[in-house]
């Protein structure tokens, strides 16, 4: 009984458990559940009085076993949907949906992370077009998986075409619940990323914005103001009005906390899956430095990243896309797209503040935190959106 329990410990110990839940999937015994830790982030949870050691969830971890064939491309493409509802709901250059859209058109089930009706992200699955929007656009908070593995495992059983999209770690450990085997039917779609919040925070920042009034909507990524790049909107009930407010990272506690990587799960700072080759079949996401790399592209309204990382990924993508597709796309080398996006090969830096700050936050609340890590200015913030990015580069230098 000891084993079992003292091997998954061990994996807390480390901490580079990333609540994938392969685990609690494996598990002959089903005694691992997936529950919220006490900073809001998913961990396993053994019943030791069910668990007979038998060490299967440690030896089949994602963390602790890593298997990954595929390649090292040379080059990636930047990306362009040319729909342009779909482009503006997308947070870059809208990959996901054009990937997507051929699942759907295929009968196949999508999965894909969205809110729920409190702002808590969960991974959903969708089999039409209409529900895309849910799952369109980027949620910077750790998505409850919830019992998506058992779902793809069943539409695949039927055989359904799968796609299935998240962060890195949470594909790694899709994988890991087929015993090594890669189906035919799954397409994988992993994320550029970065780090992920627990959905806890992100609820303890709501409940401060919910004083203005009842938050409608909610974005990460609204294009609509200031266009591509890292800015949000919410919309909210004042009376009974609706109001939209638009905010830069620098005026925005929880955006702020965010790109500090003051908040992110801690196996993030480590994440072994922030390195070439990369995992899943295909990774996308923001075109950075598309100024200095592409001629030709509007950069106002986004362009995404796309790798395809294997040959399977390889003949799916252009057996989907011909001269009559409605994108724009462009071969660039994957050494030069490195330095404007180290998130490719590299996870993000943990900075001295992580190590206390879930306590803060649930001693002294979410405003406390904000204030002491951020020094957030509404009037700066603005200004600088209004300043094109080549006059930034130089005022950088
Ligand atoms: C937490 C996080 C960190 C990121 N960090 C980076 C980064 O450092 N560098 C970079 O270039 N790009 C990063 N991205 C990716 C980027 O923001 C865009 O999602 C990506 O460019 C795809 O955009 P799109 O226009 O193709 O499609 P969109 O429609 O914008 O993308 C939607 C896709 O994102 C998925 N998704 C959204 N939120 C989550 C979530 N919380 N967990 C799992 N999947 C989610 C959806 O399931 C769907 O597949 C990150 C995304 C997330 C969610």
């Amino acid at each position: 009984m000891q084993r079992g329990v003292m091997l998954m410990n061990k994996i807390d110990k480390v901490q580079t458990c990333t609540g994938c839940g392969a685990c609690s999937f494996i598990c002959p015994k089903e005694c691992i559940s997936m529950k919220e830790d006490a900073e809001g982030f998913i961990k396993p949870i053994i019943d030791e009085n069910q668990c007979v050691g038998c060490g299967i969830c440690y030896n089949n971890c994602p963390q602790v076993v890593t298997v990954n064939k595929n390649l090292i491309p040379d080059k990636v493409y930047a990306f362009v949907n040319l729909d342009e509802q779909i482009l503006h709901r997308s947070s870059s250059g809208g990959a996901f949906s054009y990937l997507a859209n051929y699942v759907l058109e295929k009968k196949g089930v999508v999965f894909g992370a969205a809110f729920d009706e409190n702002f808590r992200v969960k991974t959903i699955s969708i089999e039409s077009r209409d529900e895309l929007n849910k799952l369109q656009g980027s949620k910077y908070i750790e998505s409850d998986l919830g019992n998506s593995f058992e779902k793809v495992h069943h539409f695949l059983s039927e055989g359904r075409f799968v796609l299935f999209s998240g962060t890195p770690c949470q594909i790694a450990g899709l994988y890991a619940t087929f015993n090594k085997k890669r189906p035919d039917k799954l397409l994988t779609v992993e994320l550029l990323c970065h780090g992920v919040p627990s959905n806890k925070i992100f609820q303890k920042y709501l409940e401060i914005e919910n004083k203005k009034g009842q938050i409608l909507e909610y974005s990460f990524r609204d294009k609509a103001k200031w266009g591509w790049g890292n800015w949000g909107s919410y919309k909210y009930l004042k009376g009974n009005k609706e109001k939209k407010i638009y905010f830069p990272v620098a005026s925005d506690y929880f955006y702020s906390l965010y790109f500090k990587n003051n908040i992110f799960r801690t196996s993030c700072y480590e994440c072994h899956h922030a390195s070439i080759p990369r995992g899943s079949d295909v990774t996308i996401g923001d075109f950075w430095g598309a100024e200095k790399l592409l001629r030709g592209f509007s950069f106002k309204k986004g362009i995404s990243l796309l790798m395809l990382n294997n040959q399977k990924a390889f003949d799916l993508f252009w057996s989907m896309t011909n001269s009559n597709s409605n994108i724009k796309i462009q071969e660039v080398l994957l050494e030069n797209i490195i330095p404007y996006n180290k998130t490719i090969v590299m996870p993000s830096e943990k900075p001295a503040a992580r190590d206390i700050i879930y306590e803060e936050l649930e001693q002294y609340g979410f405003y406390y935190v904000g204030k002491k890590y951020c020094k957030i200015s509404k009037f700066n913030a603005k200004i600088r959106r209004y300043i094109p990015r080549w006059i930034k580069g130089i005022l950088k230098k």
